[in-house]
Protein backbone atom coordinates (compact mmCIF):
# COMPACT_ATOMS: atom_id res chain seq x y z
CA UNK A 1 0.00 0.00 0.00
CA UNK A 2 0.88 3.47 -1.22
CA UNK A 3 1.79 5.56 2.26
CA UNK A 4 2.13 9.45 2.22
CA UNK A 5 5.02 11.22 2.63
CA UNK A 6 5.40 12.64 5.99
CA UNK A 7 5.83 16.19 6.01
CA UNK A 8 5.88 16.86 9.63
CA UNK A 9 8.94 14.23 9.74
CA UNK A 10 12.53 15.93 9.69
CA UNK A 11 14.32 13.62 7.11
CA UNK A 12 17.27 16.16 6.82
CA UNK A 13 19.94 14.93 8.52
CA UNK A 14 21.70 17.07 11.05
CA UNK A 15 24.50 19.84 9.63
CA UNK A 16 26.35 18.97 12.99
CA UNK A 17 26.68 15.42 11.96
CA UNK A 18 27.63 16.26 8.70
CA UNK A 19 30.18 18.22 10.29
CA UNK A 20 31.55 15.08 12.28
CA UNK A 21 32.13 13.35 9.62
CA UNK A 22 33.98 16.12 8.11
CA UNK A 23 35.59 16.31 10.88
CA UNK A 24 37.00 12.39 10.65
CA UNK A 25 37.62 12.67 7.28
CA UNK A 26 40.30 15.82 8.03
CA UNK A 27 41.57 13.23 10.76
CA UNK A 28 42.16 10.51 8.89
CA UNK A 29 43.59 12.52 5.77
CA UNK A 30 46.06 13.59 8.16
CA UNK A 31 47.48 10.49 9.06
CA UNK A 32 48.20 9.61 5.59
CA UNK A 33 46.37 7.27 3.46
CA UNK A 34 46.33 4.89 0.60
CA UNK A 35 44.60 4.14 -2.89
CA UNK A 36 40.51 2.93 -3.25
CA UNK A 37 38.87 0.69 -5.71
CA UNK A 38 35.07 0.46 -5.62
CA UNK A 39 33.07 -2.23 -7.01
CA UNK A 40 29.36 -0.74 -8.17
CA UNK A 41 26.62 -3.00 -8.63
CA UNK A 42 22.76 -2.32 -9.72
CA UNK A 43 20.98 1.06 -10.68
CA UNK A 44 21.98 4.72 -11.39
CA UNK A 45 21.11 5.20 -8.10
CA UNK A 46 23.86 3.02 -6.84
CA UNK A 47 26.15 4.80 -9.27
CA UNK A 48 25.42 8.04 -7.48
CA UNK A 49 26.30 6.68 -4.00
CA UNK A 50 29.25 5.53 -5.09
CA UNK A 51 30.10 8.41 -6.49
CA UNK A 52 29.41 9.87 -2.89
CA UNK A 53 31.85 7.35 -1.70
CA UNK A 54 34.93 7.95 -3.62
CA UNK A 55 34.82 11.75 -3.35
CA UNK A 56 35.03 11.11 0.74
CA UNK A 57 37.95 8.37 0.15
CA UNK A 58 39.14 12.07 -1.76
CA UNK A 59 38.71 14.03 0.98
CA UNK A 60 40.44 11.33 2.91
CA UNK A 61 43.44 12.16 0.70
CA UNK A 62 42.98 8.71 -0.54
CA UNK A 63 43.68 8.36 -4.64
CA UNK A 64 41.66 6.05 -7.00
CA UNK A 65 43.56 2.36 -7.69
CA UNK A 66 44.61 1.61 -11.67
CA UNK A 67 43.14 -1.33 -10.52
CA UNK A 68 41.73 -3.36 -7.31
CA UNK A 69 44.59 -5.39 -6.73
CA UNK A 70 46.82 -2.39 -5.99
CA UNK A 71 43.88 -0.52 -3.88
CA UNK A 72 45.02 -0.76 0.02
CA UNK A 73 40.75 -0.62 0.13
CA UNK A 74 38.32 -2.94 -1.73
CA UNK A 75 34.27 -1.20 -1.30
CA UNK A 76 31.63 -3.31 -2.85
CA UNK A 77 28.74 -1.47 -3.72
CA UNK A 78 26.18 -4.16 -3.88
CA UNK A 79 22.47 -4.22 -4.90
CA UNK A 80 19.63 -6.65 -4.10
CA UNK A 81 17.15 -6.83 -7.02
CA UNK A 82 18.09 -9.76 -9.46
CA UNK A 83 17.80 -12.87 -7.21
CA UNK A 84 21.48 -13.96 -7.97
CA UNK A 85 23.07 -11.06 -7.16
CA UNK A 86 24.00 -12.65 -3.30
CA UNK A 87 25.89 -15.42 -4.90
CA UNK A 88 27.98 -13.11 -7.41
CA UNK A 89 28.77 -10.87 -4.53
CA UNK A 90 29.90 -12.97 -2.37
CA UNK A 91 31.94 -14.81 -4.80
CA UNK A 92 33.52 -11.43 -5.87
CA UNK A 93 34.36 -10.78 -2.18
CA UNK A 94 35.20 -14.22 -1.51
CA UNK A 95 38.14 -14.34 -4.15
CA UNK A 96 39.97 -11.29 -1.96
CA UNK A 97 40.63 -13.61 0.61
CA UNK A 98 43.96 -14.79 -0.67
CA UNK A 99 44.96 -10.83 -1.14
CA UNK A 100 43.92 -10.29 2.27
CA UNK A 101 46.02 -12.65 3.08
CA UNK A 102 49.26 -11.44 1.52
CA UNK A 103 48.64 -8.44 2.74
CA UNK A 104 46.80 -7.97 6.00
CA UNK A 105 46.64 -4.52 6.18
CA UNK A 106 43.87 -4.26 2.96
CA UNK A 107 40.28 -3.59 4.12
CA UNK A 108 37.37 -4.82 1.98
CA UNK A 109 34.16 -2.95 3.02
CA UNK A 110 30.72 -4.24 1.88
CA UNK A 111 27.92 -1.98 1.82
CA UNK A 112 24.79 -1.15 -0.36
CA UNK A 113 20.99 -2.44 -0.43
CA UNK A 114 22.17 -6.35 -0.23
CA UNK A 115 23.62 -5.04 3.07
CA UNK A 116 20.53 -3.53 4.13
CA UNK A 117 18.26 -7.35 3.95
CA UNK A 118 17.24 -9.11 6.97
CA UNK A 119 20.03 -11.46 7.43
CA UNK A 120 22.43 -10.60 4.69
CA UNK A 121 25.70 -8.95 6.52
CA UNK A 122 25.43 -12.08 8.53
CA UNK A 123 25.71 -14.73 5.86
CA UNK A 124 28.66 -12.49 4.28
CA UNK A 125 30.92 -11.99 7.41
CA UNK A 126 30.46 -15.83 8.04
CA UNK A 127 30.96 -16.68 4.39
CA UNK A 128 34.31 -14.30 4.36
CA UNK A 129 35.12 -13.57 8.12
CA UNK A 130 38.19 -11.05 6.53
CA UNK A 131 35.67 -8.28 5.42
CA UNK A 132 36.16 -5.46 8.07
CA UNK A 133 33.59 -3.23 6.97
CA UNK A 134 29.62 -3.72 6.48
CA UNK A 135 26.99 -0.99 6.21
CA UNK A 136 23.90 -0.51 4.83
CA UNK A 137 22.50 2.85 2.67
CA UNK A 138 20.85 4.45 5.72
CA UNK A 139 24.75 4.47 6.87
CA UNK A 140 26.27 6.07 3.63
CA UNK A 141 27.10 8.97 5.53
CA UNK A 142 28.90 7.29 8.47
CA UNK A 143 31.52 6.15 6.02
CA UNK A 144 34.33 8.36 7.14
CA UNK A 145 33.57 7.27 11.16
CA UNK A 146 33.44 3.80 9.65
CA UNK A 147 36.55 3.32 8.38
CA UNK A 148 38.67 5.28 10.99
CA UNK A 149 37.30 2.17 12.99
CA UNK A 150 37.98 -0.20 10.82
CA UNK A 151 41.44 1.45 10.23
CA UNK A 152 41.90 1.42 14.02
CA UNK A 153 41.57 -2.64 12.97
CA UNK A 154 37.72 -2.96 14.03
CA UNK A 155 35.12 -4.77 12.78
CA UNK A 156 32.25 -3.48 11.76
CA UNK A 157 28.73 -3.49 11.33
CA UNK A 158 26.30 -0.51 10.52
CA UNK A 159 23.24 -1.72 8.61
CA UNK A 160 20.73 0.01 11.69
CA UNK A 161 19.23 3.38 11.13
CA UNK A 162 16.08 4.92 10.64
CA UNK A 163 14.40 2.61 8.32
CA UNK A 164 12.52 5.83 6.77
CA UNK A 165 15.40 6.93 6.17
CA UNK A 166 17.73 10.42 6.10
CA UNK A 167 18.82 13.20 3.24
CA UNK A 168 22.33 13.76 4.14
CA UNK A 169 23.11 17.49 2.16
CA UNK A 170 26.76 18.43 1.75
CA UNK A 171 28.44 15.19 0.93
CA UNK A 172 31.37 15.58 -1.24
CA UNK A 173 30.84 13.42 -4.46
CA UNK A 174 33.97 12.78 -6.98
CA UNK A 175 31.94 12.07 -10.56
CA UNK A 176 33.36 9.98 -13.52
CA UNK A 177 33.83 12.28 -16.66
CA UNK A 178 33.08 15.67 -16.92
CA UNK A 179 30.28 16.57 -19.24
CA UNK A 180 27.19 14.68 -16.93
CA UNK A 181 26.16 14.04 -13.89
CA UNK A 182 23.16 12.43 -12.15
CA UNK A 183 21.58 14.07 -9.34
CA UNK A 184 19.66 12.62 -6.70
CA UNK A 185 16.02 14.37 -5.88
CA UNK A 186 14.64 12.05 -3.80
CA UNK A 187 15.32 8.77 -1.93
CA UNK A 188 13.40 5.75 -1.32
CA UNK A 189 10.01 4.95 -2.33
CA UNK A 190 5.87 4.04 -0.56
CA UNK A 191 4.99 2.06 -3.69
CA UNK A 192 5.67 -1.49 -2.23
CA UNK A 193 5.11 -3.11 -5.39
CA UNK A 194 4.50 -6.81 -4.77
CA UNK A 195 7.43 -7.84 -6.28
CA UNK A 196 10.32 -5.24 -5.43
CA UNK A 197 12.86 -4.98 -2.19
CA UNK A 198 13.43 -0.82 -2.48
CA UNK A 199 11.13 0.21 0.00
CA UNK A 200 12.85 -2.39 2.81
CA UNK A 201 16.36 -1.36 1.67
CA UNK A 202 16.18 2.33 0.93
CA UNK A 203 13.47 3.48 2.91
CA UNK A 204 9.99 5.64 2.21
CA UNK A 205 10.20 8.72 -0.09
CA UNK A 206 11.84 11.60 1.09
CA UNK A 207 12.54 14.69 -1.26
CA UNK A 208 15.40 17.19 -1.46
CA UNK A 209 14.74 20.79 -1.30
CA UNK A 210 14.31 22.27 -4.29
CA UNK A 211 16.67 25.13 -3.19
CA UNK A 212 19.40 22.32 -2.17
CA UNK A 213 19.01 20.54 -5.50
CA UNK A 214 19.21 24.33 -7.91
CA UNK A 215 22.50 24.87 -5.91
CA UNK A 216 24.61 21.71 -6.88
CA UNK A 217 23.32 21.33 -10.31
CA UNK A 218 24.17 25.48 -10.72
CA UNK A 219 27.25 24.30 -9.28
CA UNK A 220 27.66 21.40 -12.03
CA UNK A 221 26.78 24.17 -14.53
CA UNK A 222 30.11 26.26 -13.84
CA UNK A 223 31.90 23.37 -13.60
CA UNK A 224 30.76 22.99 -17.50
CA UNK A 225 28.51 19.83 -17.07
CA UNK A 226 26.19 19.73 -20.27
CA UNK A 227 23.63 16.91 -18.99
CA UNK A 228 22.10 16.59 -15.53
CA UNK A 229 20.05 13.00 -14.75
CA UNK A 230 17.63 13.75 -12.17
CA UNK A 231 17.21 10.09 -9.80
CA UNK A 232 14.85 8.76 -7.64
CA UNK A 233 12.99 5.49 -7.45
CA UNK A 234 9.91 7.39 -8.71
CA UNK A 235 10.55 10.75 -9.58
CA UNK A 236 6.60 11.96 -10.28
CA UNK A 237 6.10 11.97 -6.92
CA UNK A 238 8.85 14.49 -6.11
CA UNK A 239 7.05 16.46 -2.66
CA UNK A 240 9.98 18.09 -0.79
CA UNK A 241 8.92 19.60 2.80
CA UNK A 242 7.15 23.13 2.64
CA UNK A 243 5.54 22.23 -1.28
CA UNK A 244 6.72 21.63 -4.61
CA UNK A 245 6.30 19.12 -7.02
CA UNK A 246 8.42 17.59 -9.82
CA UNK A 247 6.96 19.64 -12.56
CA UNK A 248 7.58 22.51 -10.59
CA UNK A 249 10.96 21.57 -10.27
CA UNK A 250 12.08 20.91 -13.57
CA UNK A 251 10.44 24.49 -14.65
CA UNK A 252 12.89 25.99 -11.80
CA UNK A 253 15.64 24.35 -13.33
CA UNK A 254 15.28 25.75 -16.85
CA UNK A 255 18.28 26.47 -18.87
CA UNK A 256 20.28 25.59 -15.82
CA UNK A 257 22.22 23.29 -18.37
CA UNK A 258 21.61 22.94 -21.67
CA UNK A 259 19.98 18.85 -20.98
CA UNK A 260 17.98 17.63 -18.24
CA UNK A 261 17.03 13.91 -18.18
CA UNK A 262 15.22 12.29 -15.05
CA UNK A 263 14.35 8.42 -14.10
CA UNK A 264 12.51 6.61 -13.04
CA UNK A 265 8.67 7.90 -13.61
CA UNK A 266 5.75 5.34 -12.44
CA UNK A 267 3.04 5.79 -14.48
CA UNK A 268 0.53 5.96 -11.91
CA UNK A 269 1.64 9.17 -11.03
CA UNK A 270 2.99 10.91 -14.50
CA UNK A 271 0.65 13.39 -14.89
CA UNK A 272 -0.29 15.82 -17.75
CA UNK A 273 0.93 18.48 -16.03
CA UNK A 274 4.43 16.73 -15.97
CA UNK A 275 3.72 16.17 -19.93
CA UNK A 276 3.11 19.77 -20.58
CA UNK A 277 6.10 20.85 -18.76
CA UNK A 278 8.44 18.44 -20.40
CA UNK A 279 6.84 19.47 -23.95
CA UNK A 280 6.96 23.37 -23.39
CA UNK A 281 11.08 23.08 -21.85
CA UNK A 282 14.18 23.09 -24.25
CA UNK A 283 16.06 21.71 -21.21
CA UNK A 284 14.27 18.28 -20.69
CA UNK A 285 15.13 16.04 -23.38
CA UNK A 286 12.28 14.49 -25.15
CA UNK A 287 13.26 11.10 -23.46
CA UNK A 288 10.92 8.81 -21.03
CA UNK A 289 11.83 6.11 -19.03
CA UNK A 290 8.48 4.35 -18.17
CA UNK A 291 8.44 0.77 -16.65
CA UNK A 292 5.01 -0.85 -17.69
CA UNK A 293 6.29 -4.22 -16.25
CA UNK A 294 3.44 -6.57 -17.73
CA UNK A 295 0.60 -5.49 -20.56
CA UNK A 296 -2.26 -7.63 -18.36
CA UNK A 297 -4.76 -6.04 -15.95
CA UNK A 298 -4.71 -9.20 -13.76
CA UNK A 299 -0.92 -8.75 -13.32
CA UNK A 300 -0.53 -5.46 -12.92
CA UNK A 301 -2.85 -5.78 -10.19
CA UNK A 302 -1.05 -8.23 -8.76
CA UNK A 303 2.12 -6.74 -8.94
CA UNK A 304 0.20 -3.93 -6.99
CA UNK A 305 1.29 -0.80 -9.67
CA UNK A 306 -1.56 1.18 -8.91
CA UNK A 307 -2.55 1.53 -13.22
CA UNK A 308 -4.50 -0.55 -16.24
CA UNK A 309 -2.88 -1.38 -19.77
CA UNK A 310 -5.43 1.06 -20.97
CA UNK A 311 -4.18 3.92 -18.27
CA UNK A 312 -0.67 3.00 -20.09
CA UNK A 313 -1.85 3.00 -23.63
CA UNK A 314 -3.60 6.63 -22.74
CA UNK A 315 -0.29 7.67 -21.60
CA UNK A 316 2.01 6.41 -24.27
CA UNK A 317 -0.88 8.37 -26.53
CA UNK A 318 -0.36 11.54 -25.03
CA UNK A 319 3.25 11.43 -24.85
CA UNK A 320 3.85 11.00 -28.34
CA UNK A 321 1.18 14.05 -29.34
CA UNK A 322 3.23 16.07 -27.12
CA UNK A 323 6.28 14.89 -28.12
CA UNK A 324 6.45 13.01 -31.49
CA UNK A 325 10.12 12.68 -31.16
CA UNK A 326 10.06 11.40 -27.76
CA UNK A 327 12.47 8.47 -26.74
CA UNK A 328 10.27 5.94 -25.46
CA UNK A 329 11.88 2.95 -23.03
CA UNK A 330 10.87 0.56 -20.50
CA UNK A 331 10.83 -2.64 -18.22
CA UNK A 332 8.91 -5.96 -18.46
CA UNK A 333 8.87 -8.69 -16.33
CA UNK A 334 8.20 -12.06 -17.77
CA UNK A 335 6.81 -15.00 -15.61
CA UNK A 336 5.38 -13.42 -13.29
CA UNK A 337 3.49 -15.70 -10.23
CA UNK A 338 0.23 -16.37 -11.92
CA UNK A 339 1.08 -15.09 -15.59
CA UNK A 340 -0.92 -17.41 -17.88
CA UNK A 341 -0.50 -17.43 -21.74
CA UNK A 342 -3.05 -15.16 -22.35
CA UNK A 343 -1.57 -12.54 -19.96
CA UNK A 344 1.85 -12.71 -21.47
CA UNK A 345 -0.28 -12.26 -24.70
CA UNK A 346 -1.18 -9.20 -23.59
CA UNK A 347 2.68 -8.24 -22.77
CA UNK A 348 3.51 -9.33 -26.13
CA UNK A 349 0.34 -6.73 -27.72
CA UNK A 350 1.33 -3.96 -25.37
CA UNK A 351 5.35 -4.21 -26.51
CA UNK A 352 3.71 -3.90 -29.67
CA UNK A 353 1.30 -1.44 -29.40
CA UNK A 354 3.68 0.83 -27.56
CA UNK A 355 6.36 0.89 -30.27
CA UNK A 356 8.86 1.51 -27.42
CA UNK A 357 12.54 2.31 -28.60
CA UNK A 358 14.21 0.05 -26.36
CA UNK A 359 13.00 -2.24 -23.18
CA UNK A 360 15.22 -3.36 -20.26
CA UNK A 361 13.24 -7.20 -20.33
CA UNK A 362 13.63 -9.59 -16.93
CA UNK A 363 12.77 -12.79 -15.84
CA UNK A 364 10.40 -12.62 -12.66
CA UNK A 365 13.06 -13.18 -9.65
CA UNK A 366 11.75 -14.23 -6.18
CA UNK A 367 13.10 -11.69 -3.38
CA UNK A 368 12.29 -13.12 0.23
CA UNK A 369 10.50 -10.53 1.88
CA UNK A 370 8.41 -9.47 -1.00
CA UNK A 371 4.63 -9.91 -0.94
CA UNK A 372 5.15 -11.73 -4.53
CA UNK A 373 7.31 -14.65 -3.13
CA UNK A 374 4.73 -15.88 -0.95
CA UNK A 375 2.40 -15.90 -3.87
CA UNK A 376 0.99 -19.09 -5.76
CA UNK A 377 1.75 -20.15 -9.36
CA UNK A 378 5.16 -19.70 -9.30
CA UNK A 379 6.37 -20.07 -13.20
CA UNK A 380 8.94 -22.83 -14.01
CA UNK A 381 12.29 -21.10 -15.07
CA UNK A 382 11.86 -22.87 -18.87
CA UNK A 383 8.95 -21.11 -19.46
CA UNK A 384 9.70 -17.90 -17.92
CA UNK A 385 12.65 -18.34 -20.41
CA UNK A 386 10.72 -18.92 -23.25
CA UNK A 387 8.14 -16.12 -22.83
CA UNK A 388 11.45 -13.58 -22.27
CA UNK A 389 13.12 -15.12 -25.77
CA UNK A 390 9.33 -13.91 -27.51
CA UNK A 391 9.43 -10.44 -25.91
CA UNK A 392 13.12 -10.20 -26.84
CA UNK A 393 12.49 -10.51 -30.07
CA UNK A 394 9.32 -9.05 -30.78
CA UNK A 395 10.82 -5.46 -28.96
CA UNK A 396 14.78 -6.11 -30.99
CA UNK A 397 12.42 -6.07 -34.21
CA UNK A 398 10.47 -3.18 -33.32
CA UNK A 399 13.78 -1.62 -32.08
CA UNK A 400 16.07 -1.72 -35.26
CA UNK A 401 13.15 -0.41 -37.22
CA UNK A 402 12.58 2.74 -35.43
CA UNK A 403 16.46 3.10 -35.68
CA UNK A 404 16.12 2.40 -39.31
CA UNK A 405 13.42 5.23 -39.69
CA UNK A 406 16.15 7.66 -38.16
CA UNK A 407 18.77 6.90 -41.45
CA UNK A 408 19.11 10.21 -43.49
CA UNK A 409 17.74 12.34 -40.95
CA UNK A 410 19.99 14.41 -38.65
CA UNK A 411 20.35 15.06 -35.03
CA UNK A 412 22.13 16.86 -32.12
CA UNK A 413 24.22 14.82 -30.29
CA UNK A 414 26.05 15.61 -27.46
CA UNK A 415 29.51 13.59 -27.61
CA UNK A 416 30.33 11.49 -24.42
CA UNK A 417 33.40 9.36 -23.97
CA UNK A 418 36.27 8.69 -26.81
CA UNK A 419 35.44 4.81 -27.77
CA UNK A 420 38.32 2.50 -26.51
CA UNK A 421 39.71 2.11 -30.21
CA UNK A 422 40.21 5.33 -31.32
CA UNK A 423 40.54 8.73 -29.62
CA UNK A 424 38.88 9.95 -32.93
CA UNK A 425 35.48 7.71 -32.68
CA UNK A 426 32.86 8.81 -30.20
CA UNK A 427 29.82 7.76 -28.75
CA UNK A 428 27.67 10.75 -29.23
CA UNK A 429 23.13 10.64 -27.64
CA UNK A 430 20.34 11.94 -29.22
CA UNK A 431 18.08 14.39 -27.28
CA UNK A 432 15.40 11.11 -27.10
CA UNK A 433 18.41 9.13 -25.93
CA UNK A 434 19.87 6.97 -28.88
CA UNK A 435 23.07 6.14 -28.74
CA UNK A 436 25.12 7.43 -32.17
CA UNK A 437 28.78 6.18 -33.04
CA UNK A 438 30.44 8.54 -35.24
CA UNK A 439 34.08 9.31 -35.89
CA UNK A 440 34.74 13.29 -35.41
CA UNK A 441 38.47 14.57 -35.47
CA UNK A 442 38.85 17.45 -33.12
CA UNK A 443 35.98 16.68 -31.02
CA UNK A 444 36.13 16.51 -27.30
CA UNK A 445 33.51 15.09 -24.43
CA UNK A 446 31.05 17.44 -23.44
CA UNK A 447 30.92 19.40 -27.48
CA UNK A 448 27.54 18.82 -29.16
CA UNK A 449 27.77 18.02 -32.65
CA UNK A 450 25.50 18.19 -35.92
CA UNK A 451 25.31 14.58 -37.58
CA UNK A 452 23.61 13.23 -40.20
CA UNK A 453 22.42 8.95 -39.55
CA UNK A 454 24.31 7.20 -42.27
CA UNK A 455 22.95 3.17 -41.03
CA UNK A 456 21.64 1.47 -38.35
CA UNK A 457 22.55 -1.42 -36.31
CA UNK A 458 20.59 -3.85 -33.62
CA UNK A 459 20.74 -0.71 -30.78
CA UNK A 460 22.83 1.84 -32.49
CA UNK A 461 22.81 4.37 -35.42
CA UNK A 462 26.08 5.22 -37.16
CA UNK A 463 26.23 9.45 -37.92
CA UNK A 464 28.45 11.38 -40.08
CA UNK A 465 29.45 14.94 -39.17
CA UNK A 466 27.83 17.55 -40.49
CA UNK A 467 30.57 20.49 -40.69
CA UNK A 468 28.78 23.63 -40.21
S1 LIG B 1 9.35 -1.23 -8.56
FE1 LIG B 1 9.88 0.94 -8.41
S2 LIG B 1 7.95 1.90 -7.80
FE2 LIG B 1 7.72 -0.27 -7.34
S3 LIG B 1 8.35 -0.48 -5.18
FE3 LIG B 1 10.17 -0.88 -6.48
S4 LIG B 1 11.20 1.07 -6.61
FE4 LIG B 1 9.13 1.51 -5.90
Amino acid sequence: MAEAQDHNRETRLPEAEIERQRGIMDQIAANGVGKYWINTYGCQMNVRDSQTLAGMLEGMGYEKAAEQRQADLILFNTCCVRENAERRVFGNVGHLQALKKERPNLIVGVCGCMMQQDGSAERLLSSAPFVSLVFGTHNLYRFPELLQGALKGERLVAIEGDPQGVIAEGLPAQREGNSRAFVNIMFGCNNFCSYCIVPFVRGRERSRAMGDILREIEGLSAQGIKEVTLLGQNVNSYAPEGGGSFPKLLKSLEGLVPRLRFMTSHPKDLSDELIEAMASSKTVCPQLHLPVQAGSNAILQAMNRGYTREKYLGLVEKLRDAMPEIGLSTDFIAGFPGETESDFAQTLDLCAKSRFDSAFTFIYSRRSGTKAAKMEGQIPSEIQHERLSRLIALQEGITAEKLRAMEGKEYELLIEEPSRRSKQDFMGRTGSGIAVNLHGEGLRPGDFARAKMVASGANTLRGELISE
